[in-house]
């Protein structure tokens, strides 16, 4: 019998984690499979438990699970407690070990797929939500030059930069005006509706990069705006999506698989 995975969500028939680890699986040899589970709203622990006890090994947890994931799992990286949130489970005997796999993803896309250092950078987030949360402490340990957070909500990017006591600065949108970024991060959920973010003019430092954690939506307002404004790379958040997977396979299995075969195929089939 091949080992069982899988993504638990609601909704999450879109989910592309499938054919990601199923491009892994094929790659390195894992007998195993992956497939989705959607949960009632109210149903996370019991359909976890119940995957759990026809033998599955391990879930990857997407929205609006991932508080929840987090107060299951009896035990949790140090990622995964910075971000409050986990997107990825092990069974380990009685044990549930629970891991934030997001933000290494995204510094992973960042540095390797995108060669774009973060290291004395100047970093701009944009957004207060999950997202932004799980991908916080990945960036502070590639050391930037500053790492700025903005959101509408002011009081909940205080919140955060309080926790993190100094090395975040939180910010209004209003507030960044004459600031200039060299990577500069959408993890809002504003391209979801087709809204941009409202950041002021000028904030693209020469060559900048900028990255929207929204994927297989197009040019969203967030890039278009970037690129009227002169970013020199844009990106979406596809190699983010790819690059987390990376790494909850290497949770399960101990193997790391390429990503750039996964990521080429995702794209083929939203071209
Ligand atoms: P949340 O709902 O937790 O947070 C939403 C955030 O967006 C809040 O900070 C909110 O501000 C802000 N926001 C919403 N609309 C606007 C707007 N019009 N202008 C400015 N700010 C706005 O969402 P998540 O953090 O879970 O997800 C954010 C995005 O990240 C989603 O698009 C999701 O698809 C993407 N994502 C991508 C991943 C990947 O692998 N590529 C992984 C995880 C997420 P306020 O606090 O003021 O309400």
């Amino acid at each position: 019998m091949p080992d069982r995975y899988a993504v638990i969500g609601n909704p999450v028939a879109h989910s592309k984690s499938p054919q990601i680890h199923a491009e892994f699986a094929r790659q390195t040899g894992q007998d195993m499979t992956y497939e989705r589970l959607l949960a009632p709203t109210d149903g996370f622990i019991a359909t976890v438990e119940a995957f759990h006890s026809l033998g599955g090994r391990g879930v990857n947890v997407t929205l609006p699970f991932k508080g929840e994931a987090f107060g299951y799992a009896t035990r949790l990286s140090e990622r995964a407690r910075a971000a409050q949130a986990v997107n990825t489970l092990k069974f380990e005997g009685t044990a549930i070990f629970g891991d934030n796999t997001d933000g290494t993803g995204l510094v992973n896309d960042v540095t390797r797929n995108l060669g774009c250092a973060i290291t004395g950078r100047r970093v701009l987030l944009l957004g207060a939500g999950g997202a932004a949360r799980g991908v916080i402490t990945p960036l502070l340990e590639q050391q930037p030059a500053r790492l700025v957070l903005a959101n509408r909500t002011l009081g909940k990017a205080q919140g955060l930069a309080h926790n993190f006591g100094g090395s975040l600065e939180a910010a209004t949108y209003a507030a960044l005006a004459g600031g200039q970024f060299d990577l500069v991060i959408n993890a809002t959920s504003a391209s979801l509706t087709g809204a941009l973010p409202p950041l002021p003019r000028g904030v693209f430092a020469q060559g900048a990069l900028a990255y929207d954690m929204m994927y297989g939506k197009g040019e969203t307002p967030f890039l278009a705006f970037a690129r009227v404004e002169g970013a020199a790379t844009l990106a979406d958040g596809f190699g983010m999506l790819v690059e987390q997977a990376a790494e909850s396979f290497f949770i399960w299995r101990g193997v790391r698989p390429h990503t750039a075969p996964a990521l080429k195929l995702l794209r083929q089939a939203t071209d």
